[in-house]
């Protein structure tokens, strides 16, 4: 696994509970996401109803899961939590939903990878609080309708685009999260170290934020690597100076950067002048699959604009020759 990668992994599952936010107010960065689920929230309670179902997108790690958790407490209700390939056949997704209590939130992550089976289940149920199911087979099949209590669907997903229409426009709120800046991390970071028991100063968890990607979960993760080598080398204080020594260690850059990413763009550099280079031949290049190159990789060199697409093939920007020390050729373009 690499250390740098935004899903979550066994590390990361064993602390969540101690350092996921509970409430809105410890909910660190995202004001408008924030700004606007209190409104909502607080007008739903005052007309004692269920919120509006709600799509929470944007890449992995950048708390959505959380968001869904926050939702829930806000409100005062019990979250029912699922994902969209767990939810095989129509039953799964009916014996969740009898299940719920009025108010309730039921929360789908990977609500693009529905089967069109199960979605068609969530129509009615979400538009009716109706279930409307099918029992038996052939000649026995009769159809029934179930009265659900009213609840809350919460669907994740890191891609809005693959969303079929009919189930996006039956969410009444849509939310979108953003990669945070690094004050913000900054926080995220300092407030991850108070409730670890790990000390930290501004300028440690700054350095941890600065290397993380914009994504939280990613920055909580460095920080509980570089606490271990804190306390083998430093006597467990956190400062820029350590924090730096160990994510040099572990070879995240100052960038964020790892070797796979370092290796991509060296090779558009060194082997195809820049590019542009089409991805087939780049994973030929670095070895590596196509689709881990388009769906891991590139897209944080994409959105630091270090690399680009273009209908001609991938071209590294000036900002990557210069991040490598290499003078740019006269075609990098900025
Ligand atoms: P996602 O569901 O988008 O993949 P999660 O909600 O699981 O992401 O968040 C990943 C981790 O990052 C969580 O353990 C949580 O502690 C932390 N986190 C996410 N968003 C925030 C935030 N706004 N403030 C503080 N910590 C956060």
């Amino acid at each position: 696994d690499r250390l740098i990668a935004a899903s979550a992994q066994e590390s990361d599952i064993r602390v969540d509970h101690a350092i996921r936010p509970k409430r809105l107010a410890d909910y660190i960065g995202q004001p408008r996401v924030r700004e606007q689920l209190e409104i909502f929230i607080h007008a739903a309670r005052a007309r004692d109803e269920s919120l509006d179902h709600t799509l929470v997108f944007g890449p992995p790690g950048l708390g959505k899961t959380t968001l869904a958790n926050i939702i829930a407490a806000e409100m005062g209700v019990n979250l029912t939590s699922t994902s969209g390939p767990v939810l095989e056949r129509a039953g799964d997704l009916a014996a969740m939903l009898t299940n719920l209590k009025s108010g309730d939130v039921l929360f789908i992550d990977e609500i693009h990878r529905l089967s069109p089976v199960v979605e068609e289940i969530l129509y009615p149920a979400m538009e009716d609080f109706q279930l409307d199911i099918v029992i038996g087979e052939g000649p026995a099949a009769r159809s029934i309708k179930l009265d659900l209590p009213p609840f809350t669907l919460v669907g994740a997903t890191t891609r809005a685009g693959r969303l079929t229409s009919p189930l996006r426009d039956r969410f009444g709120i849509v939310q979108r999260l953003e990669f945070y800046a690094i004050d913000e991390l900054t926080e995220i970071v300092s407030r991850s170290a108070r409730l670890l028991g790990v000390e930290t100063d501004e300028a440690g968890a700054r350095e941890v934020a600065r290397r993380s990607r914009g994504t939280p979960r990613i920055a909580n993760r460095l920080l509980r690597r570089v606490r271990d080598f804190a306390e083998v080398r430093a006597e467990g204080q956190i400062t820029a100076e350590v924090a730096d020594q160990a994510l040099n260690m572990l070879h995240v850059d100052h960038h964020g950067l790892d070797h796979m990413d370092r290796r991509l763009l060296l090779a558009m550099i060194e082997k195809f002048d820049g590019g542009p280079v089409g991805v087939d031949s780049l994973s030929a290049a670095i070895s590596e699959e196509r689709d881990t190159i388009e769906d891991v990789i590139e897209p944080y060199l994409i959105q630091q604009g270090l690399m680009m697409r273009t209908a001609r093939g991938r071209v590294v920007t000036r900002q990557a020759w210069h991040h490598f020390g290499i003078a740019p050729n006269e075609r990098a373009i900025d």
